[in-house]
């Protein structure tokens, strides 16, 4: 068979558009699609324009797009605003050498060609430490901390931006990943929290997920089409995460028959109802007033930890 070798896939040079019947670009073996460029944007938008229906939001709702630099947030951010969102995207510096650097501009560059707003801000200043510092003082696992520190700013900052929804890249290969992880580990608290949407509280902005039905491919296709310029390495500090190895295996099961992710994201939300507030904890941390589980917050727990360390650091050399 003659094969038409795109960027997208590889398609017999006669393959047609599901669609239109036009000249076919773009191969999607997990929903047995084809599509030429026009019509894989209406089946992108379409996926987007579905997951937001699960969301309970005003259309005219302001949204901010939390933009890390990287393929998801940068088509998120796109694709929001294709559809008639109001959005400002929200960049938070890390502090890790070279990749912030390159983030940072990546973000920039795509506010500057579209005309949108976007906000900066850096973790050292917010937080006193960069992530650098922080994986040179601590043992904890550099991605979960990371995770942690940027839920936790993203919500502080979108507040206090006036905004009362936070959107994030994330998209169907990492819900799938970590639903796995989760599930694997009977994590219990975490497979509470697997919905794509979390409702607002008062001081707390809802998260949404507008990606969620999307796979990585999809989206880096989408990039392509649009002619969106991204970071495309990965973070250097999430080398061997395992993150990366639930995706692996599920990238396995997935060329053996396509449509494994989708099925087991997607068969495992349709068991689950959205989250409710009072399903969520009620208390706050007594440091910050964040939302927490415990009397102090995960991060101010980090910040104590660090700065005791940093105490002790101090004192050593004094003495
Ligand atoms: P990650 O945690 O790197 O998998 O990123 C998940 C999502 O979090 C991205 O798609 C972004 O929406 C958001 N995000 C990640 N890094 C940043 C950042 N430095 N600033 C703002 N948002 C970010
Ligand atoms: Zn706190």
């Amino acid at each position: 068979m003659k094969l038409n070798v795109t960027s997208y896939g590889r398609l017999p040079t006669y393959a047609k558009c599901t669609r239109c019947k036009g000249k076919a670009l773009v191969h999607l073996p997990s929903h047995h699609a084809n599509f030429c460029n026009e019509c894989f944007l209406v089946f992108f938008r379409n996926a987007v324009k579905r997951a937001m229906k699960l969301f309970p939001l005003r259309p005219r709702d302001p949204i901010m797009v939390a933009v890390s630099g990287g393929k998801d947030s940068l088509a998120l951010w796109s694709v929001l605003t294709e559809l008639g969102y109001y959005t400002k995207g929200l960049h938070i510096d890390l502090g890790i050498p070279g990749f912030s650097e390159a983030s940072r501009e990546a973000s920039k560059q795509f506010a500057r060609s579209r005309n949108l707003e976007l906000s900066f801000y850096s973790l050292k200043d917010l937080f006193g430490f960069s992530l650098l510092d922080i994986r040179s003082r601590t043992h904890r696992m550099i991605c979960s901390v990371c995770g942690m520190l940027k839920r936790q700013f993203l919500n502080r900052l979108a507040i206090q931006e006036g905004f009362s929804i936070v959107a994030t890249g994330h998209n169907l290969d990492d819900e799938a990943s970590r639903l796995m992880g989760n599930i694997l580990r009977h994590r219990e608290s975490y497979l509470a929290k697997a919905y794509p949407y979390l409702p607002a509280m008062p001081g707390v902005a809802s998260r949404i997920k507008p990606l969620f039905r999307l796979e990585s491919e999809e989206i880096r296709i989408y990039c392509q089409i649009q002619n969106i310029s991204y970071v495309k390495d990965r973070c250097p500090f999430s080398k061997g995460a395992t993150s990366h190895i639930f995706l692996e295996s599920l990238e396995f099961l997935e060329s053996k028959m396509p449509g494994t992710k989708r099925d087991f994201l997607f068969g495992y939300l349709e068991t689950k109802r959205p989250p409710t507030s009072d399903e969520t904890p009620g208390e706050r941390c007594s440091i910050c007033g964040a939302i927490s589980y415990r009397n102090i917050c995960g991060v101010c727990r980090i910040k104590e930890e660090l700065t005791k360390r940093d105490g002790r650091i101090v004192k050593g050399k004094a003495t």
